[in-house]
């Protein structure tokens, strides 16, 4: 019987596909004793394993080729290691199990190469890697990580986290469902940024059985699972007509009386270029930069690699504009080469800014490695840095853009409380803002964006975020510059029509939200979206915020 189940929608369309589990983290096996007799029956089980493992990762290899090929290959090597194997089989002999065994012998591997200088230490998550897969191959669970599949499945995950994204195969997953995440977690972001369905903060979405058929509606947050074959033809053909109504609406942002508001596209490096350019973006509005190095950040990406992703990105969008945010480095996006040390509440850490002023070299670089991009390129480029939370900190940015050197406008993001209540100030330093409302909902309401039953806190349309949008947008407006939103905000369609009457003068999205906020915005007036606007801060929850601009937009 179909079962309907219900999320929070935050990646538009429908997708409909058979449930693959994320594999979880390998549970730490019982140390349990075995009789002698059962040593040579459990050593051939841990060969079997071992060789099993290693050859799969070689097969992934060669599949992927390039620098993946490298690092699966070497991870292939490390699980035939003949020492560690000796290792297994000498702690079976004493009564291991074979699943107990290769865990406390990968144990003593890892802790000799942690405390081997700074290259073996970077391979010990590689080395964790090897180790979960043996041991769950050994207990019959899931692969922790992405499943492996050649069949395009919809992804059920606790969470994702922004490292998950370099391992997806865009060509495989259909759609997402995660059991924690609100509406602005990195789950989000990924699944705009793959332009795929997604359902966040879905209790009990882990739960769901392997294998079972699930339709996925990215806009309403429903599920239905195991439906049936005329509900999942309704469902298709639901999408359909909703994509054939988007594509009528092309050209630039626009209210239905022509004010313009720049749709520009959120980007994680230059493979989401494509689909920012098919999407109509006028430009990137936000291009998140450590994004290119969260798969391997154990040193720092070199000047010649930066450039020659920053170029990529920057001749995509000839006269267009492109703003690009200096690396924003801890706490749900960490980088090992910044990392700062154990932190009690990292959130609250030396994160974003903070740790690129810790690392000016760092900052240095990137800058320099910018400059070096756009030279010659017809593209308005502009730098900001995250996590501004004052004037010091605003001047400090841009006094490091003169250093090196960089010729492009400088900015702030507003993320902090503190930075929306004392814009103006912050505006002495830097030429233009952009609100980053993820972070700016999540310390606003002292609610992580990753958990997902804080989901109401999140909510984009709490008036007291609106109250925050507001005063950044009119101070932006009175020193005559501008004030763009790049959180998840402006994805919202009925929302951004919200923002545009609250004075926000750029907004920038996910690709596949593109669309749909064009389509939207183009039905109102900007009178109506200022009306739009007070009625919705003029109200005391999100619901009744999103009901009160609801009501106004369709004239009732
Ligand atoms: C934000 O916080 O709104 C933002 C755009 O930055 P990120 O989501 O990358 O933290
Ligand atoms: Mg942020």
């Amino acid at each position: 019987m179909t079962e309907t189940l219900r999320g929070v929608g935050v990646s538009h369309g429908v997708a409909i596909g058979q449930v693959r589990h994320m594999g979880t983290a390998v549970l730490e096996p019982l140390a349990r004793q075995t009789p002698t007799e059962e040593a040579p029956r459990e050593q051939a089980r841990a060969r079997q394993a071992v060789e099993a493992v290693a050859a799969d990762l070689q097969a992934r290899g060669n599949l992927a080729g390039g620098e993946a090929q490298a690092v699966l290959e070497a991870q292939s090597l490390m699980a035939l290691d003949p020492e560690l194997m000796s290792d297994v089989e000498r702690r079976i002999t004493v009564g291991s199990t074979a699943e107990r065994a290769v865990y406390d012998a990968f144990a003593s591997y890892r802790a000799l190469l942690a405390n081997a200088g700074d290259y073996l230490a970077g391979r010990v998550a590689d080395l964790d890697d090897v180790r979960n897969r043996i041991v769950a191959r050994l207990m019959g669970v899931p692969m922790p990580g992405v499943p492996d599949s050649d069949e395009p499945y919809v992804l059920i995950a606790r969470d994702l986290a922004p490292a998950d994204t370099a391992l997806l195969d865009p060509t495989l997953v259909l759609g997402f469902v995660t059991e924690e995440g609100g509406p602005t977690s990195h789950s989000a972001i990924l699944a705009r940024a793959l332009g795929v369905p997604a359902v966040v903060a879905m209790p009990g979405a882990t739960r769901m059985a392997e294998g079972v058929v699930v339709a996925v509606d990215g806009s309403t947050g429903e599920i239905l699972v195991d439906p049936s074959e005329e509900k999942q033809q309704e469902w298709r053909q639901l999408a359909a007509e909703r994509k054939a109504a988007l594509s009528a609406s092309t050209g630039p942002g626009q209210t239905s009386d022509g004010y313009r508001v720049p749709l520009l596209a959120n980007i994680g490096g230059p493979a989401d270029v494509p689909a920012a350019v098919a999407a109509g973006a006028e430009g990137v509005g936000l291009f998140r930069t450590e994004f290119l190095f969260l798969d391997d950040s154990t040193t720092a990406p070199s000047e010649e690699a930066q450039v020659a992703a920053y170029r990529k990105v920057l001749e995509a969008f000839p006269e267009g504009r492109v703003v690009v945010r200096v690396l924003d480095a801890g706490a749900d996006k960490p980088l090992d080469f910044m990392a700062p040390g154990d932190e009690p509440n990292p959130a609250l850490g030396v994160r974003g800014l903070r740790s690129l002023l810790d690392h000016p070299e760092v900052m240095q670089t990137q800058l320099r490695a910018l400059a070096k991009a756009v030279a010659g390129l017809p593209v308005y480029l502009e730098v900001m840095a995250p996590m501004v939370a004052d004037r010091i900190d605003a001047k400090a940015f841009a006094d490091a853009c003169r250093t090196a050197g960089l010729s492009a406008k400088f900015g702030a993001m507003v993320e902090i409380p503190s930075a929306a209540l004392r814009a103006r100030s912050i505006l002495q330093e830097v030429e233009f803002l952009s609100l980053g409302t993820n972070d700016l909902a999540q310390y606003t309401f002292a609610a992580d964006r990753q958990v997902g039953s804080l989901a109401r806190l999140q909510d984009s349309w709490q008036p007291a975020l609106l109250d925050l949008i507001a005063m950044a947008a009119t101070a932006a407006k009175a020193t005559g510059k501008s004030c763009g939103v790049c959180g998840e905000a402006a994805a919202d369609p009925v929302l951004a029509c919200v923002l545009t009457g609250l004075g926000v003068t750029s907004l920038s999205m996910g690709a596949s939200a593109i669309p749909y906020v064009r389509a939207t915005l183009a039905k109102y007036t900007l009178a109506q979206c200022t009306r739009a606007a007070a009625a919705a801060r003029a109200t005391d929850t999100a619901d009744e915020a999103r009901a009160a601009a609801n009501q106004v937009l369709s004239g009732e």
